[in-house]
């Protein structure tokens, strides 16, 4: 006699389970297209859409009708361009040297940061007898990245370097958004006002997700939202205008029960101070679970809060259950890390950093689930 064993589903394997809902990105993204209304609303799906898979992220915001699309670098243009065929794709990084004829080639847009790239580009626009877009960062604040005051005055006086070019935008990038209040935001805005006036004519980008909020003279021509499409609160301080998109729970692998005296974890850092039970979930920090939030974060448990004890391992946390029923806490079951009663920004805060970093982080090794967005079809 045989005993048929059905093979294991990718759920029921992994650690964690990331539910990202692309309705909700979708939503976020139409909520900052209403606010930014004239102007259209790119999105910035840099770094795989903050985590959440720029793939999928990208053909939901497509079929909602974004047309525009940033990423950092060229690798993931082309990634991006393999999932989307038609828009316009931006390549905020630059055009790096020997890199010409891949933009070309898979109709990339770079945003030019200096004007070795402005007159490079110009090249391979005569050379290929086509103005092939581009935009061009003007540096108003950061010194990051950009053309300098120095550059600004240079191309104003002598305009025709652009010539050929096909220049879709001039942008530049705030530094202080996110701070209602900092005199820096205003100051940006009179320097980019400043700049685009004494240059050749074209659309301008400046706010990313808090300048939209910033009020109208940030808008321009084109608003460049990318942490606020994910959920995280572009607003600090005050009530998020955005829905959230994720949900993280992670799988309760063992329940124990730990005596009075007796330590959990790595450098016994946690010390029982009664005997109690220890749920040990199936996530660590290589999943992207802060090491910081060792000793201070919280899970939830059928929406009651439970403490992280103890130090975060590579691949296991552990939480003090002891206040639960017998029977709640079981292996097996999923308990919520990020979700409705714990936002991505509440668990920024306990891990002391911000929401994009928790989203940048969050593993490889969840099991992602697609929901909304027509994710059954759409999703990567
Ligand atoms: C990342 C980035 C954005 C998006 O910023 P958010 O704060 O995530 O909205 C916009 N513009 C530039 C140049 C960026 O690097």
């Amino acid at each position: 006699m045989t005993i048929e064993c059905a093979l294991s589903a990718p759920a029921d394997r992994a650690g964690a389970i990331l539910t990202i809902d692309l309705g909700a990105v979708v939503e976020n993204w139409r909520r900052l297209s209403a606010r930014l209304s004239p102007a259209p609303c790119a999105a910035v799906v840099k770094a795989d859409g903050y985590g959440l898979g720029a793939a999928a992220v990208g053909r939901a915001l497509h079929e909602a009708g974004c047309t525009r699309f940033f990423v950092a670098q060229l690798d993931e243009a082309l990634a991006l361009r393999a999932a989307l065929p038609e828009p316009q794709i931006f390549c905020l990084g630059g055009l790096p040297a020997r890199t010409e004829a891949t933009f070309v080639h898979h109709r990339i847009t770079p945003v030019l940061n200096h004007l070795g790239e402005v007159d490079a580009w110009a090249a391979v626009c005569r050379e290929r007898g086509t103005a092939l877009p581009a935009a061009i960062h003007i540096d108003t604040g950061m010194n990051r990245l950009g053309l300098s005051p120095a550059e600004v005055d240079e191309l104003s006086a002598g305009p025709t370097r652009l010539a050929g070019i096909g220049l879709d935008l001039w942008m530049s990038h705030l530094a202080c958004a996110d701070e209602a209040d900092s005199p820096v935001s205003g100051e940006q805005l009179a320097r980019m006002t400043a700049a685009v006036a004494r240059l050749p004519k074209a659309p301008v980008s400046f706010a990313n997700s808090s300048g939209i909020f910033l009020g109208s003279p940030y808008h321009f021509d084109l608003g460049r939202p990318g942490v606020a499409l994910y959920g995280v609160n572009p607003t600090p301080g005050k009530p998020n205008p955005m829905v959230p998109t994720i949900r993280l729970d992670a799988r309760v692998l063992q329940v124990r029960s730990v005596d009075l005296s007796m330590t959990v974890g790595y450098g016994a850092a946690h010390r029982m101070t009664r005997a109690g039970r220890i749920a040990t979930l199936g996530v660590g920090y290589a999943d992207g679970y802060f090491r910081s939030l060792g000793a201070r974060g919280h899970v939830f448990v059928d929406g009651v809060p439970a403490p992280v004890v103890g130090r975060i391992s590579m691949d296991l946390i552990t939480v003090d259950v002891s206040g639960f029923a017998d029977g709640v806490v079981v292996p097996g079951k999923l308990v919520e890390l990020i979700g409705p009663n714990r936002p991505v920004d509440t668990v920024a805060e306990e891990a002391g950093t911000i929401g994009y970093e928790i989203l940048t982080s969050l593993g490889r090794r969840y099991h992602r689930d697609y929901i909304g967005g027509d994710a059954g079809k759409k999703a990567v």
